[in-house]
């Protein structure tokens, strides 16, 4: 629910309204519009009788939202979130890409991958330490000793961090250790976590599942803000089709919904969408075309050793290749 204040509203009876209604248990949001002040209400709002808010003096109108997400929805916040993580910029006509390997193996990979995609032009640098994998005899990552690792990789390069958390456990060490925290596909409906990394109020780059709904996207993201966190990533990384011919099918359509909805940044993860490596240019191209704030791609100094995904990764050389492709794509679908 919207509550549309007149322009004289009293600041002192608004306020003391906006508390009551957070004694409530509702989650309160301030929109300015560009003449008009408004306040949105998250919560049950079922519970709410508009006609007790239009007996108040200053309530000029209120408007029901439909949709069942409130804080990541446009109408709850019509202009474009920026997420700025020690300068640089993703969402709202900043472009972003964050690469690197899938996950960190030793000092010299995670050292030498993170070199050459900073000169070749990212903004972060993706490693996992933790790994959900499918067979439990796969390698699953080095754990706090990845971590470690990245953190040298930024203290090198400047690249802020991305990192995939699994589990509850972590909580501290993630968020003493980790620029943007990322919630895989396999957890994004993991609630309880969503709302633990909300509370650490640090970016979070949230992908969608396997089998999710733009719309059960959309509603990860509001556990993680009604958590605390407010600064989040949407990312498209394909979803589960009848086709065989690719790990996933990446739903390009589902950038410009995202977009069209929220207010939050939308990335492409063409990797774990194509699942080779020969898609990872095409499937980067089309998610820019489509308009995304980002892209995350992995990233291997020899993807034929990789301990994980290395049939997806390509070479630091295609990716400076790409990265040139991609400013040119952007450049031209933004009229830059
Ligand atoms: C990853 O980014 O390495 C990963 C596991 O991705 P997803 O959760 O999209 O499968
Ligand atoms: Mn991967």
């Amino acid at each position: 629910m919207i509550i549309v204040l007149k322009q004289d509203a009293n600041p002192e009876k608004v306020k003391k309204l906006k508390e009551k209604m957070e004694k409530r248990g509702f989650v309160i949001q301030d929109i300015k519009g560009e003449t008009t002040t408004m306040i949105g209400l998250a919560g049950d709002t079922t519970v709410l009788t508009p006609e007790a808010f239009l007996s108040l003096d200053f309530v000029k109108n209120i408007i029901k939202v439909q949709e069942p997400y409130k804080l990541v929805g446009r109408r709850f916040h019509p202009e474009d979130t920026i997420i700025d993580v020690q300068g640089r910029k993703i969402g709202g006509g900043n472009f972003a890409v964050i690469a690197g390997p899938c996950s960190v193996e030793s000092e010299e990979q995670i050292l030498s991958i993170a070199r050459d995609v900073s000169v070749s032009g990212a903004s972060f640098l993706r490693g996992g330490a933790f790994k959900p994998r499918t067979s439990p005899y796969a390698f699953d990552g080095l754990g706090m000793e990845g971590l470690e690792l990245m953190r040298i990789a930024r203290q090198k390069t400047g690249l802020p961090i991305v990192s995939e958390i699994l589990s509850s456990e972590h909580l501290d060490a993630f968020a003493n250790h980790v620029d943007i925290v990322q919630i895989g596909a396999r957890n994004m409906q993991n609630f309880r976590l969503l709302h633990q990394v909300g509370e650490l109020k640090k970016p979070v780059l949230l992908k969608r599942g396997l089998s999710s709904t733009i719309n059960e996207l959309l509603m990860a993201a509001e556990h993680v803000m009604v958590g605390g966190g407010s600064e989040i990533i949407l990312c498209e990384r394909g979803i589960r089709t009848f086709e065989t011919a690719t790990r996933n099918t990446l739903d390009i359509s589902a950038v410009p919904v995202l977009k069209r909805e929220s207010h939050l940044p939308v990335i492409v993860d063409p990797s774990h969408a194509g699942g080779y490596w020969y898609l990872v240019e095409p499937l980067a191209l089309a998610g820019v075309a489509a308009g995304a704030d980002g892209l995350i791609l992995e990233v291997h100094n020899m993807p034929q050793n990789a301990l994980c995904d290395g049939q997806q990764s390509i070479t630091p050389e295609v990716f400076h290749r790409l990265m040139k492709k991609i400013t040119e794509i952007y450049n031209t679908v933004h009229g830059k």
